[in-house]
């Protein structure tokens, strides 16, 4: 399934100390009229909430890291998940000891400073629907 579609605003900015990343695109999308569009931050966190798919269970596996890591790469995408504004997100994690980690991003996830830019695109707006076979809300 693929769409065509045209670029409506790009933001450009900073997260604040503290932020936790979920909440204040929510924030961000909210106050930009944004409901599809693409996300891609890089900076620092305070703490992280990652989680891995199990995909025979059908659940998040959940895990909290409370130590400051690089955010290598996040890169997300906005669409609508029963009519509310839904923000698909996954990072790559730097640790001290320069291995890796990361996952699909659970708050909180904190920012210790970071950029974004966001993407808005103009079209019809993708809505996830629950699919039985993966156990997921998908386009
Ligand atoms: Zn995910």
């Amino acid at each position: 399934m693929i769409q065509k579609i045209k670029i409506n605003k790009v933001i450009i900015g900073r997260f604040k100390k503290g932020d936790d990343v979920i909440t204040k695109l929510e924030d961000i999308l909210k106050k930009e009229k944004i409901q599809m569009g693409f996300i891609s931050i890089i900076g620092a966190v305070e703490e992280a909430t990652i989680g891995y798919y199990n995909q025979k269970k059908k659940e998040y596996i959940k895990k909290h890291i409370k130590s400051p890591m690089e955010i290598l790469s996040m890169k997300g995408n906005i669409s609508l998940k029963e009519g509310n504004i839904f923000i698909h997100l996954h990072g790559i994690f730097g640790k001290r000891n320069f291995k890796t980690t990361g996952g699909h991003i659970f708050s909180p996830t904190r920012i210790f400073a970071g950029e974004f830019i966001i993407m808005g695109l103009k079209g019809k707006v993708l809505e996830r629907k629950y699919d039985l076979e993966t156990g997921l809300y998908l386009w």
